[in-house]
């Protein structure tokens, strides 16, 4: 029994034992298709399907179901028909490249990217079996079809500029400024102002700088400008304060001097030792009210004891007397400016020493005097009071 259902079961099947291998043979090709690559030279001898076919070593082929327990046998030899036999074939084709989107990114410089994922190209895959009769294809049809669409590559693009400028002032060091000095007749004497405020100059340098990613980089001197000092104007003021020495002092280019004897309740002025024909001076601004000539003592007349003598008129109610002159230079009603030459020192008048023939310059000094309105009176004072030498 046994013998004979074998028996018959192989009997039963002889005619279909072909087709039902060839079906398996073609499902398990469809499975390896994706797993498994075969090299080009295993490519069956085909026309191309299409004019743009991309195989890329996707194909792969099927032996005819006949020869699965003779690998020596060629397509075509096949039970059924000897000179007819069919192919499966499965190519990719179609590939279509994958895009790229773009991702920014404030935080990166724009000379940054970063692939965030790889694009993969998409492709089909077409599975076709191919008829052959005596090696040559005469069908193929299409068994199924595989689109699998492109994985677009993701870049992150930094837009933040990598290089950037920037322009930048840089001061020097200061130039000092310098100082001029001018006079001012306006300006009381002994007094300054500064009419101009210095101010120093500079050299102003102009860069224009480059960064890379912050980083300093470049730097060129785009310009560079001088700004001179403003020169700084002192004034010193020359206006006499109203007073002058009743000489030429040192100062003023006249002899040294000295007191011989000062002011005092017996002595209402003061002498001065100057150079006997040093010249004599108006204290101040005035009028010539006196100017007397008889210049030797006179016991009859007190005017006489100053010898050469002029008094001058102030305007503000004082008087100045200088006695014992040489000679006058003004007459009454003269106009005089402080520090006018008046007359020139002597020993006329009464004087100690007097002078004799041999000593003919004894005795010569300047009696000097002020006298100022008091009650209507005019009265002497001490002209410590009022001249320069002892007010400055
Ligand atoms: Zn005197």
């Amino acid at each position: 029994m046994k013998n004979r259902y074998n028996s018959f079961k192989t009997h039963k099947n002889a005619g279909n034992s072909r087709r039902k291998l060839l079906c398996l043979s073609v499902a398990a090709t469809a499975a390896l298709t994706f797993t498994a690559c075969s090299s080009p030279s295993e490519l069956p001898d085909l026309p191309p399907l299409y004019e743009d076919t991309t195989v890329s070593g996707s194909v792969q082929t099927q032996k005819p179901a006949g020869g699965t327990s003779d690998s020596t046998e060629k397509p075509g030899e096949d039970a059924v028909s000897p000179d007819t036999s069919e192919q499966t074939v499965t190519v990719t084709e179609k590939e279509t490249p994958f895009g790229i989107t773009y991702i920014y990114d404030e935080n990166l410089y724009d000379d940054e990217r970063i692939i965030l994922r790889e694009g993969k190209n998409g492709y089909t895959v077409s599975t076709y079996r191919i008829i052959y009769e005596n090696g040559k294809e005469i069908a193929r049809e299409l068994l199924s079809q595989t689109v699998t669409a492109p994985e677009a590559q993701e870049i992150i693009v930094g837009t933040k500029p990598s290089v950037t400028e920037k322009t930048e002032t840089v001061r020097g060091e200061k130039i000092p400024f310098g100082t001029r000095y001018e006079y001012d007749a306006t300006l009381e004497a002994g007094k300054t102002a500064i009419r101009v405020q210095g101010v120093d100059g500079y050299t102003e340098s102009v860069f224009r700088i480059t960064y890379y990613r912050g980083e300093e980089v470049s730097r060129e001197l785009v310009s560079e400008n001088t700004e001179a000092p403003v020169e700084q104007v002192v004034v010193i003021g020359t206006k006499e304060k109203g007073f002058y020495m009743p000489f030429l002092d040192a100062s003023r280019g006249g002899h040294n001097y000295s007191v011989t004897q000062d002011f005092s309740s017996s002595h209402r002025g003061i002498d001065f030792g100057v150079w006997y024909g040093d010249p004599i001076c108006a204290i101040k601004g005035g009028t010539v009210i006196t100017a007397y000539d008889e210049g030797y003592f006179s016991k009859d007349n007190i005017l006489w004891t100053y010898g050469t003598y002029v008094v001058i008129e102030h305007e503000d109610g004082m008087r100045s007397y200088y006695a014992h002159l040489k000679s006058r230079t003004v007459s009454v009603g003269d106009k005089v400016s402080g520090g006018q030459i008046i007359g020139y020192s002597g020993n006329t008048g009464r004087t100690n020493p007097e002078p004799t023939a041999s000593k003919p310059y004894a005795g010569t000094h300047l009696h000097f005097e002020i006298r100022v309105k008091k009650n209507g009176v005019y009265v002497t004072t001490d002209p410590k009071a009022y001249l320069p030498y002892w007010t400055k």
